[in-house]
């Protein structure tokens, strides 16, 4: 079905905007009790479970989930309101994001009463926490062709196979998990299903990949004869690619995907306000604050349509294509307008300027590449 790339402008109501005001006062509480120091794409490496579980009791986890499941009943914008603040502050939510921003909409929508009420109200109060399970290492953009697989023995499963490149598979205490339950057909989107995986179940190994920082953020892990329960099937055996495909329009549709350095833009301009700055500088950081109100306005846009209970798969993948490259690009410019001025001083600048660098190379990797993002939208809109 060719689907519209229309995104409507967002208006946030007061109320929206007066939590705003709520979040930004914690944050900069915090930031001035010394409980973190803001950080470049601090979603995916600033793992605070402290921090996490403050979150959850404010009510900020969980958001538009219904009480039932201990979530708050609040707006899509609301939701978005609070991830943009965190994110805007560079705080350490990597600890909660995916099974905030994935995890829990996928048990909400294919879960079963029990996964519901076992993890939901824990997610929401910050206290448990979920790996992505989808690449191995022959199967990353061509997902279809993984080959990790559970076979069916008395009450569950049993999974052998490996993942990699997953983030927090370490700290994490759980993996929602695609596999393959069945032999492959012509069909290849057939037959794989999604497990939740107790990581500190006998016969995972996790095993540490470091980034270039030295930092320890990305795993290896391996099952061997791992059982799974059959309570902890999640939706329907045999749909885990229908299933994955919507849990992927959740990951790709937030502001993280074009906020994660925009810590260092503040800093930027923060640099070229005190210590040094001319017109090419002005322009130059002129461009990007007129880019970056554009693809606010368009990720308010997708927000709007999670509102209204849209999908927002092939929107989203444009802002996602959009946004990652904005981010990188912030990294690149804050590079080269430093090299023109010897004499910045601001050390606080050029932490983030390094954690942008070595991070930006995953930007347009993560959750899909700009290739196989370009190729959904090119489909959404009936150009392929
Ligand atoms: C920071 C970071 C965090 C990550 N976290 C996780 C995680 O938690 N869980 C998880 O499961 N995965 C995670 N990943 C893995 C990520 O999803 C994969 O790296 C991504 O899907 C690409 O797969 P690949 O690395 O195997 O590259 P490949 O699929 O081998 O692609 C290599 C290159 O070929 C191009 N290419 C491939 N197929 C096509 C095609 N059909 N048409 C045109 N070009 C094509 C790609 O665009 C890319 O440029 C993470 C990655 C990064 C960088």
């Amino acid at each position: 079905m060719v689907k519209s790339l229309e995104l409507k402008t967002v208006q946030l109501s007061e109320k929206t905007e007066k939590l705003r005001q709520e979040v930004r006062q914690f944050l900069k509480k915090e930031i001035q009790e010394g409980t973190f120091i803001p950080h470049c794409d601090s979603w995916l490496s600033n793992w605070d479970a402290e921090f996490s579980r403050k979150l959850g009791q404010r009510g900020w986890l969980g958001m538009t989930w219904p009480k039932q499941y201990g979530g708050h009943e609040r707006s899509a914008l609301e939701r978005y309101v609070v991830t943009e603040e965190l994110l805007a502050f560079g705080a350490p939510v990597a600890a909660h994001w995916f099974a905030d921003r994935q995890t829990g909409p996928l048990f909400l929508r294919y879960g079963n009463e029990k996964q519901k009420n076992e993890f939901l109200p824990r997610i929401a109060q910050g206290e448990i926490y979920f790996s992505i399970g989808l690449s191995e290492p022959n199967s990353g953009s061509d997902l279809a062709s993984i080959s990790t697989n559970a076979k069916k023995i008395d009450g569950g499963w049993l999974l052998n196979g490996s993942k990699v490149w997953t983030s927090g598979a370490h700290l994490s205490h759980y993996m929602v998990t695609l596999c393959r339950t069945s032999t492959k057909t012509e069909n290849r989107h057939e037959g794989l299903s999604q497990l939740i995986v107790d990581l500190s179940s006998s016969g995972v190994t996790v095993r540490p990949i470091k980034l270039m920082t030295g930092e320890h953020h990305f795993n290896e892990v391996f099952f061997e004869d791992v059982f799974v329960p059959d309570d902890r099937v999640v939706g329907t055996i045999g749909d885990g690619w229908k299933q994955s495909m919507a849990e992927l329009a959740y990951e790709r549709s937030g502001p993280e995907r074009f906020l994660s350095t925009f810590p260092l833009l503040v800093e930027l301009i923060r640099v070229l306000q005190q210590e040094a700055s001319n017109e090419i500088m002005k322009i130059s950081v002129g461009r990007l604050v007129a880019r970056l109100t554009t693809l606010r306005e368009m990720s308010l846009g997708v927000a709007g349509l999670l509102e209204k209970g849209v999908s927002p798969d092939v929107t989203a993948a444009l802002v996602k294509d959009l946004g990652t490259k904005f981010e990188c690009q912030i990294a690149e410019i804050a590079r080269e307008l430093v090299s023109y001025s010897t004499r910045v001083s601001n050390l606080r600048f050029k932490s983030l300027l390094a954690d942008a660098l070595l991070h930006s190379p995953g930007f347009t990797l993560r959750g899909g590449t700009t290739e196989i993002i370009r190729g959904i939208i090119a489909r959404g809109i009936g150009i392929r």
